[in-house]
């Protein structure tokens, strides 16, 4: 074992665990050329995964959804995982596991079922999908003129890498000098953006979307910690104009956990700082992470 080639993070592709620069698929995957995959990320807090039963289960359904068949089971996916943090020597990772449609073993078969599907996955260090900086003083929030996917077409409850959409309101919201996006759906009603959940806290209550979102596992739990803090929260319809009323707004994921809004377009929200409840949640959501919260440990590498 030599845990320095792994020091960027490690993968598991092709049965075998290496270093994350050397994982690679070929340009002939489904999986790149169509999109064909689905994934999931779960995070680790100080050697410890967070809710990653309930990352596996979503990863589980989603690949069920695809009909993506990897041959890696459920119990030797957890423990790839647990072996890509090891390798890589992270006590806080950005994990992730990709079902991928792969190529078809006929030649030139255009048929899905012709295809050997696979597993990759790898372990690299903590990603905040805002910045931290941006966090502290709040997120400046675009709503983006392109609406997000219709649900029938892509079914945003299977995480999938079908970005066109949000790519395009990441970049209406930089062009406007916006951090991030929240895009709607074309009857007008707010979806998520690129990577997280949005909540809206109006009058003390706390809303997030339900429809055209992930049900993501940030949202869960901080619906829980809403229930356990007396805060009133509610998944309904949530059109544009109501958003943009909001008293306080955050973006909800793996990727950085609660994340507050200062700004929605033209609108500034609590005198330009993240508002009260969402930092109460923020506070909440970190302090039960040191507390071993949904905490399984990661185990101790196998001596090689
Ligand atoms: N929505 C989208 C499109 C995402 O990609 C993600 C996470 O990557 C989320 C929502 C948040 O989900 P979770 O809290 O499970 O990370």
């Amino acid at each position: 074992m030599e845990p320095t080639r792994f020091a960027a993070g490690a993968a598991y592709i092709g049965g075998q665990f290496v270093p994350i620069d050397e994982a690679k698929i070929p340009v002939t995957d489904w999986g790149f050329t169509r999109s064909d995959a689905v994934y999931d990320v779960v995070h680790v807090f100080r050697h410890g995964f967070f809710r990653l039963d309930d990352h596996l289960d979503r990863f589980m359904a989603s690949m069920a959804a695809r009909r993506l068949k990897p041959k890696e089971s459920r119990e030797e996916i957890e423990a790839i995982l647990h072996r890509c943090v090891g390798l890589a020597g992270l006590e806080n990772a950005y994990v992730a596991m990709v079902a991928l449609r792969g190529r078809p073993r006929v030649a030139g078969s255009r048929r899905p079922q012709d295809c050997d599907n696979h597993l990759v996955a790898y372990a690299i260090p903590w990603i905040d999908v805002i910045p931290k900086d941006v966090q502290e003083r709040g997120a400046h929030l675009w709503i983006a003129s392109t609406p997000r996917v219709p649900d029938a077409s892509v079914d945003p409850t299977v995480k999938n890498y079908q970005w066109s959409d949000l790519t395009s309101g990441l970049f209406e919201a930089h062009d406007h000098g916006f951090d991030t996006a929240v895009l709607c759906d074309a009857d007008g009603f707010v979806t998520e953006g690129p990577g997280f959940n949005i909540f809206m806290v109006r009058n003390g209550k706390v809303m997030t979307p339900d429809r055209g979102s992930l049900h993501g596992i940030t949202r869960k739990s901080v619906l829980e910690l809403c229930a356990e803090m007396g805060i009133e929260a509610r998944i309904c319809a949530i059109p544009r104009a109501s958003l943009e009323g909001a008293d306080e707004a955050f973006a909800a994921t793996t990727a950085g956990g609660v994340m507050p809004i200062s700004r929605i377009g033209s609108a500034i929200l609590s005198n330009d700082r993240p508002g009260p409840i969402s930092l109460a949640l923020k506070a909440a959501y970190w302090r039960k992470h040191e507390e071993g919260w949904h905490r399984t440990e990661v185990r101790a590498l196998d001596p090689a």
